[in-house]
């Protein structure tokens, strides 16, 4: 019984098998009910060419009879004999897949997470087969993130953990003095250290999709010339040029204001950040098919193609030297991606290639 509740292919064949039974009782029965007529009509039929014979007409039935059983007990026995057959080789093929499935969902749950199952049909089997792979797709790439996560955080922590150490070292064996600029490196790095803390809280929330959101109706390009404000001073110590163009802005927008502010300060933050002296940034606002357009434009480092698309990954940066001064945590645009994703937009990066300027674009719609 424990075997039968365990085994679906078993459980199939015993359907089957119960089938094939019924089919053949159902064949004697009707046999049975319909014989007495239907020989009936055969006797007198033979009475009709043997003459009054009954010792003759008795035996020719007798006869009859036993061929006619002997036909039936050989066609069912053949045909029983076909059905199991046929259904040991259905129950396999519908057991298979579901077998190679198990199989591979324990493959997975050792950690295996590559392992996928053949597709073998077009059926529910087949689309249950597609969506397991699917779903392993999915664990593969969470667990392929989990992984580069961890890796990334012990890379982005070594450098300015190994650099206070080395700074710490030295002020400790009396090499350096004390009142040496020294502590304003430590100091920097413990600073960037606490940013990366903060931001990787901010990402964590994001990932998760815990930002709540405080939407408002806001005016887009107030909140721009506020954000250009309080940057204005860091664009005119680098002298770079900041420009607005508000010409074409929607008056209104239902937004969260902060949230907003946090991404329009971290590209234009990056703008100035890629963009030399004398480089000028534009900042547009706009609207175009019900959406808000703002388009942040410089003419700094570009971005080569084929890193367009990776930067709004976290920690990616195109120049991976993590010991560029005054280097971000390389989360900044991951943030905005999902804070604009919050706000059901759309944020695109463009560059015509390195040295020739980046545009950043974000959309959000107007209706919502
Ligand atoms: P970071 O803290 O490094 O600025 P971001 O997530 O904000 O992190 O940006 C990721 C990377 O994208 C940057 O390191 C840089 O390589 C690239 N990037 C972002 N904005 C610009 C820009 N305006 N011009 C050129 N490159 C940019």
């Amino acid at each position: 019984m424990k075997v039968l509740r365990e085994r679906i292919g078993l459980k199939v064949f015993l359907s089957y098998l119960l089938i094939i039974l019924i089919g053949g009782l159902v064949m004697i029965l009707a046999a049975q009910i319909h014989a007495p007529a239907a020989l009936g009509r055969h006797i007198s039929r033979m009475q009709e060419i043997v003459g009054d014979d009954p010792a003759l007409a008795a035996d020719l039935l007798e006869n009859f009879a036993t061929a006619t059983t002997e036909i039936l007990l050989v066609a069912m026995g053949v045909s029983i004999g076909a059905a199991i057959a046929i259904s040991i080789f259905t129950s396999r093929r519908i057991t298979a897949p579901i077998e190679s499935m198990k199989e591979a969902s324990r493959s997975i749950a050792d950690g295996e997470y590559q392992r996928r199952v053949k597709v073998l049909s077009e059926d529910e089997l087949g689309s249950m087969a597609r969506s397991f792979n699917r779903m392993a797709e999915t664990l593969e790439q969470t667990e392929k993130r989990r992984l580069s996560l961890v890796g990334d955080l012990a890379h982005e922590l070594r450098t300015p953990l190994a650099s206070i150490k080395g700074t710490m070292e030295a002020l400790v064996d009396g090499v350096i003095p004390t009142e040496t600029d020294a502590l304003i490196d430590v100091q920097r790095e413990v600073n960037r250290l606490q940013r990366l803390v903060q931001d990787l809280e901010e990402l964590s929330r994001a990932e998760a999709g815990q930002i709540r959101l405080e939407k408002r109706p806001i005016s887009p390009g107030e909140l721009v010339v506020e954000v250009a404000r309080r940057l204005q001073g860091q664009y005119d110590d680098k002298g770079v040029e900041l420009s607005i163009d508000l010409s074409d802005a929607p008056p209104r927008i239902v937004a969260d204001p902060l949230r907003l502010t946090q991404v329009m300060l971290n590209l234009l933050g990056n703008a100035l950040q890629f963009t030399p002296a004398g480089g000028n940034v534009k900042v547009e606002v706009g609207e175009k098919s019900g959406n808000l357009v703002v388009r942040v434009q410089d003419t700094g480092a570009g971005i080569p193609e084929h890193d367009l698309q990776r930067i709004f990954e976290r920690f990616y940066r195109v120049d991976k030297s993590r010991a560029r001064p005054g280097g971000g945590t390389g989360v900044g645009l991951t943030i905005a991606r999902h804070l604009v994703e919050a706000h059901s937009g759309r944020i695109l990066a463009e560059s015509p290639g390195p040295g020739q300027g980046s545009t950043f674009t974000v959309l959000l719609p107007l209706s919502s």
